[in-house]
Parts: C-alpha cells; structure tokens; sequence
C-alpha cells in the first residue's frame, strides 16, 4: 500500500508514524512545501517569553525521526493538482514539474493566516509568523517597532499581546466581538484579565472589525469601520483558514474551502482521506465548527491510519478544549459558553465559583464555572481561570464531558488529598456540587 500525505505538520507526521506502526509494510511518502518540518506555529511566543533561546528550538519533530520510521519525506515540493480519478497527483519540486500516484491519500495541508476580508492584509508591515521563515523575519521587524497593532484577540492574539508587553511596546489590539477570548469564555471570566492588561498599557479595540491596512512610509494605518490607528507594524492573529484550489471537484468542499468528510474522516472521493485544520468538525459540542487546534489534528492523525483499508474507528471530534496563559493568568476552556447555550438544543443552566486552590501553599484563587443541560445535569462546558496554575484540571472536566458524565458524578469524581498539593474538595467535584445545590435551593 502506497501511502502519499500532503503537508508534514502536525496532522500529516501524526497520521504517518500512526500508519507506520499500524501498516508496517506500507510505503509512506509525505510532499511538504516548506523546506523543513517542525516548526511550532506558536514558537515565536515561546521565542519572546525567553521559554526557547532561539527558534530553531520551537519543533516537534525532526526530519531525522521520520528517515528513521522509513517515512519519505518530499521537501520544497508544493502540490499543484490532485487527480481523484487516475489517483495521481502533481507538483513542483523547486521548478520542476513531477508526478505521483497514490493507493490512500491523506490531505492534511492545514491553513494559513490570510485573509481575503481585510484590504491589504499581505502588506509586508504585517506580520505572520506560523512558519519559521516568518518567525524569523518577524523578530527584527518587532525589535524595531514600538507601536503594534494585533489583528484578532483569540487565542493567538490574547498570547501575542502578553509575549510583546514583556518587550514594553505600545500595543492596540483589535476584535470584532465585545471582549478577549470571546470564543471560549464568557465576558465575566476574562473581566480581570482584560482589566490588568487595560492597566498594563493595552490599548483594546473590541467590536472593532478591521477592513483595511494601508502601508504607510513609517509604518501602517488600520481602519475599521468607525477609527484609523497608525501603528510602527501590525500582526496577524486571525481565525486561519484552508486555502485548496488545487483539489479535484470529486473532492467536496464547503463554501470556505474546508473539506468535507465523513466520520471516518473519508472525503467524498475514493481512497482520499483529509485531517487537521484543512476539514472542520461536524461532531464538535459548540456551534463553532471550524476548530483549528493542534490536538484535533493529532488525534485525526492517529484516527485515520485505523481506516485507511475500511472504515472501522470512527472520530470522536472536539470539545475545543483549550488552555494559555496571558499576563498572569492561566485560562482553560473546554465545550460550550454560556453564551454559545442559545444555540443549545436544551436548556442550559450554569454554576460559578470561587475557592483556594491550594490552601497551605498559594493564597490565589480559581474561579471556575460549568455549563450543563438542566434536564439531564449532563456536562457542556467548562472555564477556569486562575493566577494559579490550574491548566490541567481542564483536561479532567474535558474527560467528564467527552464520557457524558453528569453533575451526579462529576461530584463524585475520584482524586487523590495530599494538602501541599491539592485541595481537600477539588474545584470540579466542587462545581458539581455546586450545581446540585443550587437545583435544590431553587426546587
Ligand atoms: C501563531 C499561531 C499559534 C498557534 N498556537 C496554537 C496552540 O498553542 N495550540 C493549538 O492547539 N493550536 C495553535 N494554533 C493552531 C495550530 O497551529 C493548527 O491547528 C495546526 O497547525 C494544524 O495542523 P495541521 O497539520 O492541520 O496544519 P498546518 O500546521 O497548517 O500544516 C499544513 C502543512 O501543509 C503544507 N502544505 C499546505 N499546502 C500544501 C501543498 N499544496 N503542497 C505541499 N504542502 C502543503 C504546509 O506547508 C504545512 O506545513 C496556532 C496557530 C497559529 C497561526
């Protein structure tokens, strides 16, 4: 079996040590455009805060590992055409034109920080940065300006705007929704967060959609729909999309290039699979479908060298967990908000708290709050946010959704007590309960 995957990030090196372990006869083959593999979109964050002395660092993997598993791996070769009928795909290695037949192929090309909504979004003043090249260009142009205009308070910008107020630059952060993290949090969650960074120097822009960038000699202008503001250079922290023009129209697309696949994450033509940010997920909790994550492209990775000879082992999909740290704080999210509840089929209801996370050794709180159906008590969502580092426990309330657990038995969930490192009632047995008592007081 002649296994060909397009891309070698995070879903493409997943899915082929995966089917090296599960096929060990099957020849692999992975086509990347860029020149090297690795690169942690995120690694110029980790570059800023000093967590990696350089970029090089920033990797997941390393050429070496895959030539070891007996992975090809094709470099600086971008495909061009994928032919669905005579399973034939061509590229360009550098200028020259080749051609390469496949019996299962795996499209994980991922996305890309581009936007065809904002006029002048390919200025050069404004920075990308998810590949090393990018990162490494984008250094000296934020070393050598002073005012930075983020594009996007996601999570990429939420973690951009902390990694350049370390460098103590002037920051204007720009977001179309009402608040940071919108897409995770609810706005009272986040409230302090947003305050401490207002008073650390931020500039937010929030309900602000920005439609234009215009270069300017000194720098760029932003405008959105009611402001300009000019700043030394600005950086993309946009919601990332697939760019894939090049497929065949056996292979059904949405309207936003995403690819559509079944469970088994077969796309609609034979013998051609897709994962990672290049398909999005019908079978994900919140009413966001689109969910660019690198576990979802890593767990897709794994799922889909079970299926490549039949479909057996169906993908679970997302919850949209997430966890960062911004400023000096640590915020986790998991399933549905409050606010995503109105697209709930249900009724939602939601509890909210606050408690010590560690009594004998920190005096810093967790708040936390949980969403769930009131009928069933079954979990939806979850929130943490601390000064604490409470990050993990996101991973324990996303299990509890991910099984269908209910309030009853996230009460009841089974941890260790050990006082210098845990609290006596853990905050997610705590929510439950929380939850319960609030149904009774209101009964
Ligand atoms: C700045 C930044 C920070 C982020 N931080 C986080 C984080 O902390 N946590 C998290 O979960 N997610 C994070 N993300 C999102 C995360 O990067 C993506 O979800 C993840 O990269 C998806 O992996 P993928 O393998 O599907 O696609 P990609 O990483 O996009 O990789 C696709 C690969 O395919 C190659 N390719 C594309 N088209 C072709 C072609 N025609 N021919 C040959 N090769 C091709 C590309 O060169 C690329 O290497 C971040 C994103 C950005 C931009």
């Amino acid at each position: 079996m002649k296994v060909v995957i397009v891309g070698a990030s995070f879903a493409g090196v997943s899915a082929a040590v995966a089917v090296r372990k599960q096929h060990p006869e099957a020849e692999i083959l992975i086509i990347e455009k860029q020149n090297d593999i690795g690169f942690l979109s995120g690694g110029l964050h980790l570059y800023l805060q000093g967590i990696v002395k350089n970029l090089q660092e920033a990797v997941f993997i390393k050429k070496e590992q895959l030539a070891a598993a007996h992975i090809h791996l094709l470099l600086e070769s971008i495909v061009v055409d994928v032919d669905t009928q005579q399973q034939l795909l061509t590229y360009y290695f550098r200028n020259d034109k080749n051609f390469l037949t496949y019996d299962k192929l795996i499209l994980a090309t991922g996305s890309g920080q581009w936007s065809h909504k904002i006029e002048g979004s390919d200025s050069p003043r404004m920075i990308k940065y998810k590949y090393l090249a990018d990162a490494q260009a984008a250094i000296q142009q934020l070393q050598q300006s002073q005012s930075i205009a983020i594009i996007g308070g996601g999570q990429i910008g939420a973690e951009a705007l902390a990694s350049l107020l370390s460098l103590k630059k002037e920051i204007h952060l720009f977001e179309s929704m009402d608040y940071l993290l919108a897409k995770y949090f609810d706005q009272e969650m986040v409230e302090n967060v947003q305050k401490d960074l207002s008073q650390a120097g931020v500039i937010f822009h929030f309900g602000e959609t920005v439609a234009a960038i215009q270069d300017l000699e000194t720098g760029v202008l932003i405008s959105t729909q009611s402001q300009q503001v000019q700043t030394d250079c600005g950086l993309f922290a946009l919601n990332i999309r697939p760019k894939l023009d090049f497929l065949d129209s056996a292979i059904q697309q949405r309207t936003d290039q995403t690819i559509v696949v079944d469970q088994f994450l077969q796309t609609t033509a034979k013998n051609v699979f897709a994962i990672g940010d290049c398909i999005d997920l019908e079978n994900s909790l919140a009413e966001q479908r689109y969910l660019p994550l690198v576990n979802n492209a890593v767990r897709a990775g794994l799922v889909v060298a079970s299926n490549l000879k039949e479909p057996i082992l169906p993908f679970v999909g997302s919850l949209r967990t997430i966890a960062t740290k911004v400023f000096n704080y640590y915020l986790a999210s998991t399933g549905i908000t409050e606010a995503e509840g109105f697209f709930y089929p249900g009724e939602i209801a939601v509890t909210e708290l606050e408690q010590l996370g560690l009594p004998f050794t920190s005096k810093e709180l967790i708040k936390g709050k949980l969403i769930y159906d009131k009928r069933t008590h079954q979990l939806l969502g979850a929130q943490l946010v601390s000064k604490l580092n409470c990050l993990e426990k996101i991973n324990t309330l996303a299990l509890s959704i991910q099984t269908k657990q209910t309030l009853e038995s996230l009460m009841q969930n089974d941890y260790f007590y050990q006082p210098a490192f845990s609290n006596v009632l853990d905050i997610t047995n705590h929510l439950g309960a929380s939850a319960l008592w609030s149904e009774h007081h209101e009964n």
